[in-house]
């Protein structure tokens, strides 16, 4: 079969080299890490640096498309893929690699982020505190993930305490929400567009902990505002592929968290749950075929996400004959560290 490029090695890489492979496709993954896990069920695998542009060129000779799985993969190598088509379009990741610009392409479009201000100096936070007020949160502008490089603000006197790490910041109002959701789309070539079920997802320590579908009250309210959101945002991108779109329900209605240019660790409950799982979908896009059907396979689906578990836990779970167990292969379990997740359907 054709060859279909990943950029990224992580868990994301290698359910979609899984459902690459039951379409046909052979995977080529490019990564920067040693035994990179998508590359255990791919075809190929290029291990070098984001800028090894002569690895990159190689990598593209080989793929008839290419995706990421990963949003921090920097844009300016990119231009070394040459004429090999790259979905989504690069714009996608230069908009959600930085908050800063993400938010402000948001207002753009209608939606509705907490309030924010980017943070470059001691003045620029203590004027944001100024206007904002507290609680708040202080993130990075670039490359946080899990909740890593964000630091919560009670109080004007926290910030005393706070070494500022040398690098441009945001700061955003704390949002008091009722719930936290997500909307995931995907965009086939031709425009149209598809939306999963909103799943309720639950963070424990800025980590997502489990997803569940439906999202039940208040969230059900809140989701065709999130999705005509999505939908705006998928169009002025042209994009090509899945989107996700994070959102806190609010008493005022759904305020935007984040976006991700990809495949989302809050869908991973369609590989069982829905007819046609995030990961197919997303290569359908990509590759130019029709989309599946998004719907749900089952009364309601629970994904957890099994966070530094060690490997005597898998047992237990297998007990269970209910439950589908994904484990990503990723040797040592540590704390925070994402070795697999765990899915359950009900069916009536
Ligand atoms: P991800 O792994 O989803 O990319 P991330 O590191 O980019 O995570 P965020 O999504 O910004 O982090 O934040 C992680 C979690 O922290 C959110 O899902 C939410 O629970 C909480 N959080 C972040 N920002 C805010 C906010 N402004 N108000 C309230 N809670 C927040
Ligand atoms: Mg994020
Ligand atoms: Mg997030």
């Amino acid at each position: 079969g054709e060859t279909i490029g990943i950029l990224g090695g992580g868990q994301l890489g290698r359910m979609l080299a899984m459902a690459a492979a039951q379409l046909g496709y052979r995977c080529h993954i490019f990564a920067p890490e040693q035994d990179a896990i998508a590359a255990e069920v791919s075809a190929a695998y290029t291990c070098a640096p984001w800028d090894d542009v002569e690895a990159m060129a190689r990598f593209a000779a080989d793929c008839a498309v290419i995706t990421y799985e990963f949003e921090n993969v920097p844009v300016t190598p990119l231009l070394a893929l040459g004429e090999v088509a790259l979905h989504p379009h690069p714009r996608a990741l230069e908009t959600a690699q930085d908050r800063l610009n993400e938010k402000q392409f948001i207002v753009g479009l209608g939606g509705t982020p907490a309030p924010f201000a980017p943070v470059d100096t001691p003045a620029d936070l203590e004027n944001a505190i100024g206007t904002i007020g507290t609680p708040g949160i202080l993130k990075t502008r670039r490359e946080g993930y899990d909740g890593k490089g964000q630091w919560r603000i009670m109080s004007a006197a926290d910030v005393d305490a706070l070494d500022l790490p040398p690098q441009p910041l945001i700061y955003e109002g704390f949002v008091n929400f009722q719930a936290e959701f997500s909307v995931i789309l995907c965009r086939a070539m031709g425009g149209d567009v598809r939306f999963y079920d909103s799943a309720r997802n639950v963070h424990e320590g800025g980590i997502l902990a489990r997803s569940t579908v439906p999202a039940g009250d208040p969230i059900a309210a809140q989701v065709s505002t999130a999705r005509e959101l999505a939908a705006a945002v998928a169009e002025a991108l042209d994009y090509v592929g899945v989107l996700t779109l994070e959102f806190f329900a609010t008493e005022a209605g759904p305020v935007f968290n984040e976006m991700a240019p990809r495949v989302h660790n809050s869908g991973h409950w369609t590989i069982e749950g829905a007819i046609t799982s995030q990961f197919e979908n997303h290569v359908r896009a990509i590759c130019g075929l029709p989309l599946g059907d998004p719907g749900l396979a089952a009364a309601t689906v629970e994904m957890r996400n099994l966070i530094g578990e060690k490997a005597d836990e898998w047992a237990k779970i297998l007990a269970d004959p209910a439950n589908h167990l994904h484990l990503y292969g990723k040797g040592a379990a540590s704390p925070g560290r994402k070795m697999g997740h765990v899915t359950r359907l009900t069916l009536a």
